[in-house]
């Protein structure tokens, strides 16, 4: 039997290697692609879309509580996790298929099995041993949770892959980190009741996000009864008749029903063949690639969580249209890095764009901070204590809007279009020659003294 030939192997079906796929079949080439799990990949399967519909399920909660004060009465409401989980796992399955569907129609070739590079233009396919030849590879593998040091008992830990699958709600949970993972998730399973502590290695959440907003989240998190323990780590987890106890490093117990690592996530590349094909990784495994995802094989490129630059699902998109419109639709363009805009789904959430007042101050140009904290008018007659904070971080001397952060509702809404703003390179004028939309949160942003 002759070696079947393809234009483009892409190994991974997630939000990066499907567009990929997609798009360069589209363009005309012969293409393949391999998944292992499930079409979709992190983000629709175990990331992005099960993690917000578990936070609308959370907001239920809210809902309920702040309704009494505009006239609602409300009975006894019940939750039941089992329904969340069954009808999160059909909605899966649903865009699981469209996925599939989508790219086959687009005449891609579909192989349910994990692939490995086996030479600059050969990919295996373990589930049947065949070797396939391709003029290009596409590495599109995503990250999976890190697990971290191995202490005792850290068998006994879940990560967020597990944590979408759980078979009984965890009434008491406590979750190791301080990103948006930690942060979404001890937001969500507060809101549904769960008795949450966040424990973390240093003396803020979020790193690399505006010190305020910092500050103003860890407030709303102490204030929603979210045990807050900073400037720890784990040392041990126990299994003890109906839970786990954990040992801080500060020698203090916790006893829960589960543990949850949120400690980072790490490039799937091994056993993947790609050293041995001559592809560079960096010291934390990720495939070293440039603008255009072009390793330094002319034949292998890279795209999404595995490259670890941005990774965010929107990201990993737009690395793959832009490799396939390069490569096959004779329309070379790179992604801009710059200026992305990420929500974090915490409660509140938070929406930024652009350069934080620290990294503005960094570079040794004259800042000027515009800033607002209030109650939102929904929390006027709720009653619930919450405040909603705004910044915008601008250039002193040319007045351009650097950055933009917002923590409260809707922030990851109001968000997307202040990226659009800073984009055209808004200036503080810009905003304040706009007319208000009122009575919203939004209008803060244009009103900002
Ligand atoms: P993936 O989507 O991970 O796809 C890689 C695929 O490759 C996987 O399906 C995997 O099974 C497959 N694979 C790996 N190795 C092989 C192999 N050897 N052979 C065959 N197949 C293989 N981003 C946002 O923008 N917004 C969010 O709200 C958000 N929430 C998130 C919540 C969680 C809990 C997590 C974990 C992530 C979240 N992200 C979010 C990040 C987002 O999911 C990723 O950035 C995105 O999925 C990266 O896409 P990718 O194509 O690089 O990788
Ligand atoms: P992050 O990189 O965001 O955060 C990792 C956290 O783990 C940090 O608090 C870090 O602490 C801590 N940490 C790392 N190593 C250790 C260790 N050995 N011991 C103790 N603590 C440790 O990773 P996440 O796992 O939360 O998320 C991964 C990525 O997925 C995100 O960065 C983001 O790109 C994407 N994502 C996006 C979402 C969105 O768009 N809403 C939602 C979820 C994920 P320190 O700060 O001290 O280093």
């Amino acid at each position: 039997m002759s070696q079947k030939e393809v234009d483009l192997f892409v190994i991974g079906g997630g939000s990066g290697g499907v567009r990929a796929g997609r798009i360069a079949a589209q363009h005309g080439a012969k293409v393949m692609m391999a998944e292992e799990y499930r079409m979709g990949g992190t983000c629709v399967i175990r990331g992005c879309v099960p993690k917000k519909l578990f936070v609308y399920a959370g907001r239920f909660a809210h809902d309920l509580e702040d309704m009494k004060g505009f006239g609602w009465q409300v009975g006894e409401a019940e939750f039941d996790w089992l329904t969340l989980i069954a009808n999160k796992d059909k909605e899966i399955a649903r865009l699981e298929g469209i996925y599939s569907r989508n790219a086959e129609a687009a005449g891609v070739e579909i192989v349910a099995s994990r692939a490995v590079v086996t030479g600059p233009n050969t990919v295996r396919i373990l589930s049947t041993g065949e070797e396939v030849k391709a003029r290009y590879i596409l590495v599109a593998t995503g990250a999976h949770p890190a697990l971290g040091p191995q202490i005792p008992g850290c068998e006994l830990a879940i990560t967020s892959n597990e944590a979408f699958n759980l078979t009984r709600f965890p009434n008491r949970i406590l979750i190791q980190g301080a990103g948006y993972i930690a942060v979404e998730f001890a937001g969500l399973f507060r809101a549904l009741g769960a008795d949450v502590t966040l424990v973390y290695r240093g003396d803020k959440v979020l790193r690399g996000f505006d010190g305020e907003i910092r500050d103003h989240l860890e407030t709303e998190m102490a204030r929603a009864g979210i045990h807050m323990a900073r400037g720890l780590t784990l040392s041990s987890i126990e299994a003890i008749p109906g839970g786990k106890r954990v040992t801080l490093s500060d020698g203090a117990t916790v006893e829960v029903d589960e543990v949850m690592l949120a400690i980072g996530r790490v490039p799937n590349t091994r056993g993947l063949g790609l050293e041995g094909a001559g592809v560079a990784l960096d010291e934390v495994g990720a495939v070293k690639v440039d603008a255009q995802g072009a390793t330094g094989v002319p034949s292998i490129y890279a795209v999404g969580d595995v490259t670890n630059r941005v990774n965010l699902t929107p990201v990993a998109i737009r690395e793959g249209h832009a490799f396939a419109d390069t490569l096959f639709g004779n329309k070379p363009w790179t992604v801009d890095h710059s200026l992305i805009a990420t929500a974090v789904f915490s409660e509140p959430e938070i929406g930024t764009v652009g350069l934080t007042e620290e990294a503005a101050r960094a570079d040794g140009r004259p800042v000027d901070i515009y800033k607002t904290t209030f109650r939102p008018l929904k929390a006027t007659l709720s009653g619930r204590e919450t405040r909603t904070f705004m910044k915008l971080v601008v250039d002193g001397e040319t007045d351009r809007v650097l950055g933009c952060h917002i923590m409260g509702d809707a922030a990851s809404e109001m968000i997307q279009l202040a990226a659009v703003a800073l984009g055209l390179k808004a200036t503080k004028a810009d905003f304040d020659r706009t007319v208000a939309v009122h009575p919203t949160s939004a209008e803060e942003l244009v009103t900002l003294r």
